[in-house]
């Protein structure tokens, strides 16, 4: 019998998992990614990501990526208005890292590995186009994460982050994490370093003016000892809203569904969690529905709470949005 055919639109993290678990379930996938071989925007990498990481997650999707995840909670700095503070992580948030990106070491390779093991199909260099939406099969789950490109598509309304980065290669191959907030930014900066990148990034709503990425830089140079020649601009594009279906017609994933953790804007842990409830809504919207809002109902309301004056993201205040996994 002919198999169903099933479309991803992008190969980060959500579109990988939502890919294995259609392959799993018995359909012919087909992955588009726009850029040329796996690990998203090469721009933005190699690069290490910080995320909390439910002891639960990887059961649940199926998919066991304990090996791309360092914990990091030994060697971690926490900084608050250039002073370091001593803030208790809160039970099953331990933090991780991980890396990005398309060196074999990152969490897309080893996500793509699999995916090519269960029989995915990979149509890199493919930029999904309106006419590729018109023809997709009935089964097609749109995961481009941060691009710009599905906004221009679709008419979902979107908000634009922006930020600097800076990353390098060292010898130091011990994850290690440091978190930055001040007047500087709204939201943060963090610091990271696994299998030998170290990377640094201020996250802003807005544009970043030249005396904050000046300030922050000075704080990184201070706490983290490091310096670097250049830092890169970073524009990422996120849903205003949080929806799993777009007109009815099309599953969303990760960012694009607006799985992003709310407090501090963990993506990695939402994204591979999505990538789950997307495979599972794309072959039982009522099921996936269910599951979508039993993770991520929490998420507006959260994000509310960040419109309260004095609101401060620390770890205490991330919640359990989608960190505890209900036991079945
Ligand atoms: C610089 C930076 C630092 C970050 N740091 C952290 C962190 O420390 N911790 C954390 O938890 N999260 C972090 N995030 C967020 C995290 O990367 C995202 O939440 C996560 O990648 C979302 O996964 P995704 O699968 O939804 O999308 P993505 O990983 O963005 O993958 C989307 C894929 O779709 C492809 N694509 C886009 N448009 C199209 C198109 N039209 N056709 C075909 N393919 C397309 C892209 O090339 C890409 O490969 C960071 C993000 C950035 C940019």
């Amino acid at each position: 019998m002919k198999k169903k055919e099933a479309l991803v639109v992008g190969a980060g993290p959500s579109g990988l998992v939502a890919a294995i678990n259609l392959a799993r379930e018995g359909l012919k996938v087909r992955v588009f990614e726009k850029e040329n071989q796996i690990g998203g925007y090469p721009h933005w990498h190699p690069s290490a990501h910080d995320t909390p990481v439910g002891k639960d997650l990887f059961k649940y999707i199926g998919i066991d990526l304990w090996e791309c995840f360092k914990d990091f909670s030994k060697d971690f700095l926490f900084v608050i208005n250039d002073e370091m503070v001593e803030v208790p992580i809160p039970e099953g948030q331990t933090p991780f890292v991980c890396e990005r990106g398309g060196r074999p070491t990152s969490l897309d390779s080893t996500l793509f590995r699999i995916a090519e093991k269960e029989g995915v199909d990979f149509v890199f260099g493919k930029k999904c186009t309106q006419a590729d939406l018109d023809q997709a099969p009935e089964v097609t789950v749109l995961a481009t994460g941060l691009s710009p490109e599905m906004y221009e598509i679709t008419a979902l309304p979107f908000a634009v982050y922006a930020g600097y980065f800076g990353q390098k290669e060292i010898a130091d191959q011990t994850p290690k994490a440091s978190m930055f907030f001040g007047g500087f930014s709204k939201e943060y900066g963090y610091s990271s370093t696994t299998n030998g990148i170290y990377y640094v990034l201020l996250f802003s709503r807005k544009e970043v003016s030249e005396e904050n990425l000046a300030e922050f830089k000075k704080l990184v140079e201070k706490y983290d000892k490091i310096e670097f020649d250049r830092w890169k601009r970073f524009m990422g594009y996120t849903p205003r809203t949080c929806n799993l279906f777009y007109k009815d017609r099309y599953v969303l994933s990760g960012t694009l569904a607006g799985v992003v953790e709310p407090a501090l804007g963990f993506g990695i842990t939402g994204a591979l969690l999505s990538g789950k409830i997307s495979a599972i809504a794309a072959l039982d919207r009522k099921k996936g529905q269910a599951e979508y809002d039993r993770f991520v109902g929490g998420v507006p309301r959260a994000i509310a709470k960040k419109k309260e004056p004095g609101y401060f993201p620390t770890p205490p205040l991330v919640g359990d949005v989608w960190f505890d996994f209900p036991t079945e």
